[in-house]
């Protein structure tokens, strides 16, 4: 079929919308109508060069659409059903699949953005073929993916909540849920509140957290965490590890959802003996960051670095969605931009810029 996709082909240039040509799903493959897709800091971190990935490349890994049709042998989903992308589709046979940690599956290709057999269904009108961003690159109309990659949640969700699932509100809801196991009535600072670390400020309210103190550059994106259950906001700048303290009297879990040498020294700082701190974002590759290593054993401190939440897709996001359509995980909030496919390079702009919440391209 004939669709338009989000292509990136080089490093720091703009992304085009192209006519592509989805070819039918082979065996273990389904074909989905995208509905949505958010537009993640992963995405930028590909576009500004700072993660080396194979190009030309549909860009977007954060998406839900419908299962137009199933390839030979896929049992687990079938046409009509509503699903959410994951970005890490597990092998299912491998040592850390079998042991309950699919999100760390090194046998699956998403890595490689590609197929099981090392190929992807999409090309361009000249036979390139393109790669698909972890396997799916949801910025796009339509794809074919692997069948493991898509997990059914209720209908009920509108795509571009049930979009986010697929990778901010997964990796923030797992980092506090999953990962480091938040217990009711303890301190927890979350510092960057783009959709993961919001997405981690509601799960801490979720789990009963208190204080939670969320920390950013700008009053927007503290005013949205105030909205999705902060107690307290500070913002980002020379002192804001002194406040920190102030309000918390040392912090329990500690979530840096940025990816930042400076913040996790920050953090660091502001712990309570045996308190936890969760490196959620991601640097630019080769990078590396600090801890006292004085102060790290003398207090017991603990350091956790949480992927994808440490979910496993096929239970945590029917899960999340679940917890949505209780009331309890205000995931529309997140959503502060509607756009259209037309719109990712203004979208890449505005989280550069540091936009709050999330942009998300209605298909
Ligand atoms: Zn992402
Ligand atoms: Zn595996």
């Amino acid at each position: 079929m004939q669709v338009h996709a989000a292509v990136l082909s080089a490093p720091r240039t703009p992304v085009a919308i192209e006519p592509v040509t989805v070819d039918p799903p082979q065996p273990g493959e389904v074909l989905v109508r995208y509905l949505a897709s958010g537009v993640c800091r992963s995405d930028l971190h590909v576009v500004d060069g700072d993660w080396a990935r194979p190009m030309p490349v549909v860009l977007g890994h954060e998406g839900t659409g419908v299962v137009l049709s199933t390839g030979s042998d896929v049992d687990s989903v079938r046409a009509g059903d509503r699903v959410v992308l994951s970005w890490m589709y597990p092998c299912g046979s491998c040592a850390l699949c079998r042991s309950g940690r699919s999100w760390l599956c090194e046998r699956s290709s998403a890595g490689e953005h590609v197929l099981a057999d090392g190929t992807t269904r999409v090309r361009r009108p000249d036979g390139t073929a393109l790669y698909q961003y972890l396997a799916i690159g949801t910025m796009a109309e339509a794809a074919v993916v692997p069948a493991a990659a898509c997990v059914p949640i209720s209908a009920e969700v509108p795509p571009e909540v049930a979009a986010l699932i697929g990778c901010g509100v997964a990796t923030g809801f797992g980092a506090v849920v999953n990962t480091a196991q938040v217990p009711a009535g303890v301190p927890v600072c979350v510092v960057g509140c783009g959709g993961v670390g919001l997405s981690a400020v509601m799960s801490a309210a979720l789990v009963g957290a208190d204080p939670i103190v969320a920390v950013d550059a700008t009053e927007p994106a503290l005013h949205l965490a105030r909205a999705v259950g902060a107690s307290h906001t500070v913002l980002a700048d020379v002192d804001w590890t002194e406040r920190m303290r102030r309000i918390t009297g040392g912090v329990e879990y500690g979530f840096d959802c940025i990816g930042s040498a400076e913040v996790v020294t920050g953090l660091g700082r502001t712990l309570a003996p045996g308190g936890t701190l969760v490196l959620v974002g991601m640097t630019a590759q080769g990078e590396t960051v600090a801890v006292d290593g004085y102060r790290f054993p003398d207090r017991g401190y603990r350091l956790l670095g949480s992927s994808y939440g440490s979910c496993v897709a096929a239970l945590d996001f029917p899960k999340i969605a679940q917890l949505y359509l209780a009331g309890r995980l205000p995931l529309d909030r997140l959503v502060t931009r509607p756009i259209e496919l037309t719109g990712v390079n203004t979208a890449l702009q505005q989280m550069r810029d540091r936009a709050a919440g999330r942009a998300v391209i209605i298909m």
